[in-house]
């Protein structure tokens, strides 16, 4: 279909190319064969997108799944209905509902209909999103959403980045960022530029030892160093802590990682204590944001992040709480030209793009070929507003305090720690690891919810991550009821 043409489906004269002649094209040609593919699809999807009664699901053995899908890959091809029979009966319920409003474990996802919807648009399309050149409008409505954040988080006009594929691949692109611009102050003869520390030159990172595991991860690929500082009890990383590590480790820190919204519990680092610090050390101040920071957009939890509009670079993921398919991570640069320099590839074949001086996606991160994965979330925020968004992440935080007073309330049940955002970690008296473990398998067995086990500092607990709107106090008394 030609964009600037009517979609062709009812042409008359398309009837006689139906039949495919060339064995060769039987895949790509438009026939009945693959219309009545296509049709059969897009029912599916239909079906599923707009379903309010998908079932909680749950993993099935390897044995038990060869078992009921038998061979699906043979020369002859198994048929498109067969194959979509096996994909709904046997293999989707092998698969945890990550968007149902009792998956309450890690960080669920809960897509809103429209991104969702949006998302088969967006592979429908076959949109290229890494250069300008060859996805101008893609990248033209990615690069809104990427400045709305950048606005809300207070970052300066002009800041910029590029959506990736999640919070690990973006923590660690910003962090070499943060090494490449480091270095590239010291090949400029900057005398207070941050240098390796002999002996060997280790880099350094700076972050809470309550950091996510993909900054260790960074670090690896980086073969840099990670200097852990252990935050305060209530899991809070301050400027006074990291002034200590700073002194300790000098100007071998070339970054330091604040968390916005940590995976465990939610608690929001004092970004602005550790953001003043870069008045006295020279670091690149990078906030991970990754769950938490979609938390800013509600004026329940905006004043928790002052301070991130000082940040270098930051990432949140819309496949977390801003309720965007995956996989999809914003990483937003203050200046994106540090994005650039660190990461274009170049190569003959690439130099019609670079040398263009056009905005291109794949120069801002440790990537090329990328699908449009903003999409979704532009096409849901464009449709429905940005108050919309408040709205349901201030829902998800109200019940998070909510469900926390009632925790407390009860005989035998406790917080570990009070929730800041939309994680409420808690401790039912008495329990070992093998009763959280006993308790949780139950529960996914009986199709009741997923809400595994966790631990704070040796002790054994349990979560409820909340950033499905349509969780419910209800669901969540439920749980509780069952311990
Ligand atoms: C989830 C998370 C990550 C990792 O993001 P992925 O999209 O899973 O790679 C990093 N940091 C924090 C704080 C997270 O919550």
């Amino acid at each position: 279909m030609h964009r600037n043409e009517p979609a062709r489906g009812s042409n008359a004269d398309l009837t006689a190319e139906r039949e495919p002649r060339d064995p060769a094209t039987r895949m790509h040609s438009t026939s009945d064969e693959t219309s009545h593919l296509v049709d059969l699809v897009l029912a599916y999807s239909r079906r599923r997108i707009l379903s309010d009664d998908t079932p909680l699901d749950k993993p099935v053995s390897e044995a038990e799944l060869r078992r009921l899908a038998g061979r699906t890959i043979d020369e002859q091809g198994i048929g498109a209905a067969r194959a979509l029979a096996l994909f709904e009966h046997v293999l989707a319920p092998a698969c945890i509902t990550t968007d149902h409003p009792q998956y309450l474990s890690f960080i669920p996802t809960a897509p809103t209909k429209a991104a969702t919807a949006f998302d088969l648009v967006v592979s429908a399309s076959a949109l290229y999103g890494g250069s300008w050149l060859e996805g101008a409008g893609a990248v033209h409505a990615e690069n809104e959403v990427l400045s709305w954040l950048g606005r809300e988080f207070g970052l300066p006009a002009g800041s910029g980045g590029v959506f990736v594929q999640g919070g690990t691949l973006g923590n660690l692109s910003a962090l070499v960022a943060a090494r490449e611009h480091a270095r590239h102050r010291l090949s400029q003869g900057e005398t207070d530029a941050p240098v390796p520390a002999p002996p060997g030159g280790r880099w350094k990172i700076v972050c809470s030892a309550e950091a996510h595991s993909s900054i260790a991860s960074a670090a690896r690929v980086m073969d840099v160093d990670v200097v852990p500082v252990t935050p305060a009890g209530d899991g809070m990383l301050r400027g006074d802590d990291v002034r200590a590590a700073l002194e300790e480790h000098g100007a071998s820190v070339f970054a330091v990682v604040a968390t916005a919204g940590s995976t465990n519990f939610g608690i929001v680092d004092d970004l602005a204590s550790i953001a003043e610090l870069k008045r006295d050390f020279e670091f690149w101040f990078h906030v991970d944001g990754a769950y938490g920071l979609a938390g800013m957009l509600s004026p329940l939890a905006r004043h928790r992040f002052a301070g991130v509009e000082h940040a270098d670079s930051v990432i949140v993921d819309p496949h977390k709480w801003l309720f965007a398919p995956f996989d999809a991570c914003a990483l937003i640069y203050r200046d994106p030209e540090m994005g650039r320099r660190a990461h274009t590839q170049h190569a003959e074949y690439l130099d019609t793009l670079t040398e263009g001086g056009d905005w291109s996606p794949s120069d801002y991160a440790a990537h090329l070929t990328r699908r449009a994965r903003g999409l979704p979330l532009w096409f849901s925020l464009a449709s429905y507003g940005g108050a919309a968004y408040r709205e349901a992440i201030s829902s998800s935080l109200a019940l998070a305090q909510r469900i926390a007073d009632e925790i407390e309330s009860r005989a035998g049940l406790s917080l570990v720690r009070a929730p800041q955002l939309s994680v409420v970690v808690f401790e039912r008296e008495g329990w070992t690891k093998a009763d959280y473990d006993a308790w949780s398998a139950r529960l996914l067995d009986e199709q009741r919810a997923f809400v595994t086990p966790s631990s704070h500092a040796g002790r054994p607990n349990t979560r409820f991550a909340i950033v499905n709107p349509n969780t419910t106090f209800e669901h969540l008394v439920a749980i509780l009821d069952t311990m």
